[in-house]
């Protein structure tokens, strides 16, 4: 392994059992990605972008093959051990957003933080900060219900970057976006990507946003095309 890859995707296969056997939705897929790197998914509806990037973001676990994750394989690690490596390399933007709608933007923010036992003063700063640097530093304390779709994803930004992450995988992050809303979310992301060398994953349908990306996988019912 090179030393600075930093997503190792090793012959990644992933079958579901069904009543007539197994449905394969993801075939020996490999791919290797450095730091600061970014990576565009594309492919038909069906074809396994999504169950990829949950693999590779340690949030569902292999049939066959292996992820490594900043040098540490997660394919067969129990569910505990993944979650620890998701909290302290991973961030995760969805593409409805998955704010906790109970929770004002900071509070939604300050979550991952809390979940590693690093709450308290200097958390909130981080967290004020952030999204002030998401053009939300009057929005700290309304609810998701109370923000428009942007406004939640940028949050949802901030809150995948409290941790600093080393990859950040998004799920067709603008899909539920107006087009100047969803242009405000990609200057976002590839600005922050930029800026912190944070390796970047992205499922997308919209070639535009896949064009800025440096690399691009297609997936056709489950395998790697034109690769
Ligand atoms: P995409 O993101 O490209 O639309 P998905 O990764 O969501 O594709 O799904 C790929 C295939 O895997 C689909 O046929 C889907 O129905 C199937 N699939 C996804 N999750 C499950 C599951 N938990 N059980 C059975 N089949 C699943």
């Amino acid at each position: 392994m090179s030393v600075q890859s930093i997503l190792k995707v090793q012959r990644l296969t992933k079958s579901y059992p069904t009543a007539s056997g197994q449905l394969t939705v993801l075939q020996d897929v490999s791919f290797d990605l450095e730091g600061g790197q970014s990576l565009a998914i594309l492919g038909p509806s069906g074809s396994g972008k999504t169950t990829l990037l949950g693999l590779c973001a340690g949030l569902d676990r292999p049939t066959s093959g292996d992820v490594v994750v900043a040098g540490e394989p997660i394919g067969a690690m129990s569910e505990d051990e993944r979650a620890r490596v998701r909290n302290e390399h991973v961030g995760f933007v969805f593409q409805n957003f998955q704010l906790v709608p109970t929770l004002t933007a900071l509070e939604n923010v300050l979550v991952p933080l809390e979940l590693r036992g690093a709450g308290g003063a200097q958390a909130e700063r981080k967290a004020t900060e952030l999204l002030a640097r998401v053009g939300l530093g009057q929005r700290t304390d309304h609810y998701p219900v109370q923000l428009s779709g942007g406004e939640q994803q940028r949050v949802a930004l901030a809150r995948a970057f409290i941790n600093e992450p080393k990859i950040l995988f998004c799920d067709e992050p603008t899909g539920n976006l107006d087009g100047a809303t969803a242009q405000t979310v990609q200057d976002l992301i590839f600005g922050l990507n930029h800026e912190n060398g944070t390796t970047l994953v992205m499922v997308t349908h919209d070639l535009e946003l896949a064009k800025l990306c440096g690399n691009v996988l297609r997936l056709k019912n489950g395998a790697v095309v034109d690769a």
